[in-house]
């Protein structure tokens, strides 16, 4: 989508740090982290956020990416949290939905 920033970060044409690509997915290190392992797990297809979701296997097979990068960062033992903003009430900042996978340090709940 044209005005996409996460669309063009999976284009190319937005430099990030890339820590995992397959053909379905991207994941990379979030530009303002919260934790010190802080990712952005996204499907390249533009999906606005979970209520525009179509095909509810890509849940599926994009958790399976979730564990292979949570062993790939170390955080898999000891934990991680992942968090999706869903809309405006949700805080959710960018219409292309990702989720946040987060770890290395201890999670306080409730979040704010
Ligand atoms: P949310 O509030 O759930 O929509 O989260 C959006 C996240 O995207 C925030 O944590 C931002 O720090 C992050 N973000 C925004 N632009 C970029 C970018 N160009 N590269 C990496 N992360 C970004």
């Amino acid at each position: 989508m044209a005005d996409c920033i996460f669309c063009k970060i999976v284009e190319g044409d937005i430099p990030a740090q890339k820590v995992y690509e397959d053909h379905e997915f991207l994941v990379f290190a979030d530009v303002k982290p919260q934790a010190p392992v802080h990712h952005l797990v996204i499907p390249k297809e533009h999906i606005s956020n979970i209520m525009e979701i179509k095909d509810q296997d890509l849940l599926g097979r994009l958790f399976g990416v979730i564990q292979k990068v949570a062993q790939q960062e170390g955080i898999s033992e000891k934990g991680f949290r992942v968090v999706n903003n869903c809309g405006d009430d949700g805080g959710q900042t960018v219409g292309h939905i990702h989720f946040h996978l987060l770890g290395g340090r201890f999670m306080e709940w409730p979040p704010g």
